[in-house]
Formats: C-alpha cells, sequence, structure tokens
C-alpha cells in the first residue's frame, strides 16, 4: 500500500500550509506584535514558569485562565469560553463537531485560508461568496448564498484578513439573523479595530459564537485561542476538544500576560499609531493603491507584485505575497505592521522597488 492509495484524494491534493524563512530579514509577514513584554515582566514570567508543574497534566479547562481572559476582555457573565490550542484549533473542533455527511462551511472571498482549509480536512462542503472589488461585504449575494447552500456553519472575519476592513455591522446583523446554521464571527484582530466587536449581539442570537485569539495582541507564541457563546453550545463543542489541548506552560504564562492586559494594549495602541503613519507614507508612493485597514496589516495594490514582493525580500524585508491566492487579490501585498525602525525598513525597500519598475 503506498500513501496514494490510502490517503483522501482531497489530502493528496493539498500542498503543506507554507511557512515562509524569515532567517535574517525583518518580519513584517504573519501580524505579529513586534513588542516581547517588558523585561521586568519578562523575569517574574521566568519565574513562574520554573514553578509550573510541567510534571503534570493541564488542568483540562484551564478554570483559572478563563478567569483571567474574563477579567481582560469583559465577556458577559453568562457566556461560556472554549480554550483552544490557537483560534486555529477551536475552527477545526467547530467544522469536526458540525461535519455531519453532505454539511456546508460558507465564508467569504477572500478572507481567512484555514476555514477552507479546515473544511477539506474535515469532508465539509465548502461555499465561498466573493467580496465586492472594493472588499465590501456583498450583502445580496450573501443572504443568496446563505438561502442556497444552508451552511451548517458560517465564518466571518472582522476585521476581514487579509483585506483589513470591517464589514459594515448591520449587514453582518442581518446575516446572522438570516443565516439557518451557526455563524462564528473570528475577532482575530479585535485589539486593534477600534472597539469594534459583535460581542454585544452574543445574547441576542442564538446562532452567534464569538472567536478570539491572542496571538495578534502580542502572545503568538503561546497558541492560545478562545470561543465565547451560549452554555449550549459550548458544552457540545468540548466533547470534541481533546483533553489537555492547552498545555501547562501557556496557561501560566497567559495569565500573567493577560493580568498585564495594558501593557499588550498599550503596545496594540502603538501600532494603530504607526498603521496610520504607515498608511499614510505608502499613499504618496506613485503606483501604490493603498487600502483601508482596522487591523496590525496593511493591503496594497502595485503594478506587478510578485516582482514588488521578491524586490522588497531581496532588500531584506518578508511580507505576504497575495497575488494568484484569489482574482481579487490580483497584484495585492500585505504588510505587517512592525515597530518604528521596521516600518521605515519597509517603506524604503517598497520606495526603491518602485523606482525600478
Ligand atoms: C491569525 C488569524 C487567526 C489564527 O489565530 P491563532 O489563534 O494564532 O490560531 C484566526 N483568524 C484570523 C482571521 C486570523 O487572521
Amino acid at each position: 500500500m503506498t500513501p496514494e492509495q490510502l490517503i483522501r484524494p482531497e489530502i493528496l491534493a493539498l500542498s503543506a500550509y507554507h511557512v515562509a524563512d524569515a532567517t535574517g530579514l525583518v518580519k513584517l509577514d504573519a501580524m505579529e506584535n513586534p513588542y516581547r513584554l517588558p523585561e521586568a515582566l519578562r523575569w517574574e514570567l521566568g519565574g513562574l514558569l520554573a514553578d509550573a508543574s510541567i510534571n503534570r497534566y493541564p488542568d483540562p479547562r484551564g478554570r483559572e485562565l478563563q478567569q483571567a481572559l474574563r477579567r481582560a476582555f469583559d465577556f458577559p457573565a453568562e457566556q461560556d469560553i472554549l480554550l483552544g490550542n490557537g483560534s486555529d484549533e477551536l475552527i477545526q473542533i467547530l467544522a469536526m463537531a458540525l461535519a455531519r455527511p453532505g454539511a456546508t462551511l460558507l465564508a467569504v472571498e477572500p478572507s481567512f485560508v484555514m476555514y477552507r482549509l479546515i473544511a477539506g480536512f474535515t469532508g465539509m462542503r465548502y461555499a465561498g461568496v466573493p467580496l465586492r472589488p472594493d472588499f465590501s461585504l456583498d450583502e445580496a449575494a450573501m443572504l443568496e448564498a446563505l438561502e442556497r447552500e444552508e451552511p451548517a456553519l458560517t465564518f466571518l472575519a472582522y476585521p476581514n484578513n487579509p483585506t483589513g476592513n470591517a464589514f459594515a455591522r448591520d449587514a453582518l446583523d442581518r446575516i446572522i439573523r438570516a443565516a439557518p446554521g451557526l455563524v462564528v464571527v473570528d475577532e482575530a484582530y479585535h485589539a486593534f479595530a477600534g472597539g469594534l466587536s459583535v460581542m454585544d449581539a452574543l445574547g441576542r442570537h442564538d446562532n452567534l459564537l464569538l472567536l478570539r485569539t491572542v496571538s495578534k495582541l502580542g502572545l503568538a507564541g503561546l497558541r492560545l485561542g478562545l470561543l465565547v457563546g451560549a452554555p449550549a453550545w459550548i458544552r457540545e463543542l468540548d466533547k470534541v476538544r481533546l483533553p489537555y489541548n492547552v498545555n501547562v506552560l501557556t496557561q501560566v504564562a497567559a495569565r500573567y500576560a493577560l493580568d498585564h492586559v495594558d501593557t499588550l494594549q498599550a503596545q496594540a495602541a502603538m501600532l494603530v499609531e504607526e498603521r496610520g503613519r504607515l498608511m499614510r507614507a505608502m499613499s504618496t508612493l506613485d503606483g501604490v493603491q493603498v487600502f483601508d485597514s482596522a487591523a496590525n496589516f496593511i493591503l496594497f495594490r502595485v503594478a506587478d507584485a510578485p516582482r514588488v514582493f521578491a524586490g522588497i525580500q531581496a532588500r531584506g524585508v518578508l511580507i505576504k505575497n497575495l497575488h494568484g491566492g484569489h482574482p481579487l487579490l490580483d497584484n495585492c501585498l500585505r504588510v505587517t505592521v512592525g515597530a518604528p525602525e521596521e516600518n521605515a525598513a519597509f517603506l524604503a525597500a517598497l520606495g526603491a522597488e518602485l523606482k525600478t519598475e
């Protein structure tokens, strides 16, 4: 027996999720927070980690971590929380739990690629609904697709990745109301979105769940995501979660970092200011179309994205090339907002590269 004979054809057709090698480069490709915790906090965290019982299995539900998350983010008391090894794992848990034969997962396009990939992993049908060319939500197309596809599970990233914009809230609410299945609003970029959130709507729609992550807030290395929603949903989804999915060190470190969430939020506020500066500077360059962003990255279009991407990388800066990923992303690149000196390096590389066109 060969792998080709046994592995499912839809898996054979995939290529593994590609992570670019950033060795020696200014890393502006993955929406990471460029800042670490202040030195004094890092040492204190080191002491806590030294005391952590890594000989024991972790608390299976991460109860103390859940309390720290509630203190930091003010989730409504009547909503329950499910912790994941990154929000990627929670997307997978949702799909596994809802993947009846023939069930459909629906998302807008372009959006976060894991929605489509995980539909494939779990055997769900996938339906993509294109955004408008300006990346706004096509509400009529969405409502029509909800009726036609009857998705068991719909994902909406708010703000959206890789486009950076936040969809109109009233349209979002109408879509949640019209959806025949579960709607998960993915707020991975909440820290940069000026308070935009559907959290206030959790009690109003019994088919709405809220997905968050601490990755973009400065804790990407910990792998911690959370799903917030009605106890009746969380109870069932929890059955699909593997025991001990959030490890001891992550639970200790995330609790500590969340007790200092104002430090992380101050870093996010600096990045929002940097985002404004970077957008204004990019807008002055000839041959660059900059799209508005409510996240910690900026989508932009140039005449020849593959060439500009390679040229910027040759000048020492790694960003993300989105050309070829979706027709609406033709000649589009995405840059993560970094620290001022990193953004300056990117701007210099972009400016120099555009001059050679
Ligand atoms: C980055 C990102 C995630 C993944 O977050 P992890 O918690 O690191 O797995 C989820 N959704 C969107 C829209 C993202 O951009």
